[in-house]
């Protein structure tokens, strides 16, 4: 008997007649002697409506509150969900993060997965209930309710699965697996049958949505085996999420494209050119706990220099107050420039490590589209750039098929 977590996101958990379908795939499941522990998003557009509500009412939600509130989307979609199951002749039983008991840090939304108590699941499985499980939520140590980020109930099924060290985790979405780039983006997508932990880390890390990145850190450290499916079609094997001596048989030079919209830079001009400046420049914005992406220092002339970085679009306006209030005159710096309709767009693969050139052949592609290149950082296994925005799905294409990714290989 194998032990599986399935997750739903919320498009699969969308309306009752869609529950009703999750509950017979899940009820199949079992039939097949499985034990089966579901986890669940709320219903697809209840997160975004929750922290639209929030925001009528303070600009800048309290995130304790908010994670009170926004946190209710998943307690209304495992209690449908275990009704569905009763209704089909399955015994089943739902539970909060807080009644599970998944321990989190107390960072409100955007708290860290601690530890997990499985005795409950453990018993309701034995007695052949499906355990039904609210993702995207914890409890701290002091009974606060949390939530863990955007995205956040595959980290939940990742986490679950650890926990229980279950057989499979299978995440059920509305594509049928991790395509080369985001098909509704580029239709000539093709799905990857594996791809391994690091490539996917880093398609995560760099905007592909499809799983949240903390799942994916948490299935590679865990070993959990890690696949994406249709919650839409019955047949098909999704795609595995692997580790890299699995994956062999399929070693493509670049898997897949990334993109992320979010992205917006400040430039800082005429910095005195001396040691210690990124650090004057970056340690505030630091400590206001916000991010910072691509650095960029230009070569000086004239004892000035140029320098340059990016943020998530969101924070630009605070940063850019940041470096005005705290930064220019300190440091003597001559403006603070900046530019929010930016995106950035990578190329991701771990048979890049063998291979020279896919950076001339990115930097090609682009420029014979005219596409200007403003910002560009390399890893092992990926080459990223920052472009105007509005050439971003463009940019997608043309690198998507000028590595031939929409060859079946
Ligand atoms: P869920 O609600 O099930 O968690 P998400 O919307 O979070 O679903 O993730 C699925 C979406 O991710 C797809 O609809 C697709 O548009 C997007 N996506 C982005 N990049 C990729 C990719 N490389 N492969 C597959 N889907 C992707
Ligand atoms: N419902 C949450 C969100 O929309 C969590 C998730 O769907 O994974 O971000
Ligand atoms: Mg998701």
């Amino acid at each position: 008997m194998a032990l599986i977590v399935q997750k739903y996101g919320g498009t699969s958990v969308g309306t009752p007649e869609r529950i009703k379908n999750v509950a017979r795939r899940v009820a199949r499941s079992v039939a097949a002697g499985n034990q089966v522990v579901v986890v669940v998003s709320a219903m697809s557009g209840e997160t975004n409506r929750l922290i639209g509500l929030a925001k009528e009412i303070q600009a800048n939600p309290d995130p304790r509150e908010l994670d009170v509130m926004v946190s209710t989307g998943e307690q209304v979609t495992i209690g449908l969900l275990s009704m569905a199951l009763i209704a089909a002749g399955q015994k089943a039983r739902s539970y909060t993060g807080a009644q599970v008991r998944i321990l989190t840090d107390s960072a409100f939304t955007k708290a860290r997965i601690l530890a997990i108590d499985e005795d409950k699941m453990r018993a309701d499985l034995e007695s052949g209930h499906v355990v039904v499980v609210a993702g995207f939520q914890g409890v701290d140590e002091q009974g606060n309710i949390t939530t863990l980020g955007r995205g956040g109930s595959d980290t939940t099924g990742v986490a679950l699965a650890a926990a229980l060290k279950a057989d499979e985790c299978q995440i059920y979405t509305d594509v049928d697996g991790v395509y080369t780039t985001d098909p509704r983006i580029v239709p000539e997508a093709r799905k990857l049958d594996r791809i391994t932990f690091e490539e996917m880390l880093e398609m995560a890390s760099l905007g592909s949505k499809v799983l949240q990145i903390r799942s994916v850190e948490f299935a590679g450290k865990y070993k959990v085996k890690l696949r994406v499916l249709s919650s839409f079609q019955e047949e098909g094997e999704g795609t595995l999420i692997t580790t890299e001596e699995n994956n062999k048989m399929e070693q493509p030079i670049i898997s897949g494209i990334a993109f992320n919209r979010d992205e917006a830079k400040i430039t800082v001009l005429g910095v005195p050119d001396r040691p210690g400046i990124a650090y004057q420049i970056l340690g505030p914005v630091a400590d206001a706990n916000i991010d910072v992406d691509m650095i960029i220092q230009n070569v000086g002339h004239d004892g000035t220099t140029d320098f340059s970085f990016t943020v998530n679009r969101g924070d630009f306006a605070k940063t850019k107050a940041i470096l005005e209030e705290q930064v220019k005159g300190h440091i003597g710096a001559r403006d603070i420039v900046g530019d929010n309709r930016t995106a950035k767009v990578s190329v991701v693969g771990v048979g890049m490590r063998s291979h020279v050139g896919i950076a001339s052949k990115m930097f090609r592609t682009l420029s014979e589209e005219g596409i200007n290149i403003q910002m560009i950082s390399t890893s092992e296994i990926k080459i990223s750039v920052v472009i105007d925005e509005k050439y971003l799905e463009l940019a997608v294409r043309v690198l998507h098929k000028a590595f031939d990714l929409d060859q079946v290989v």
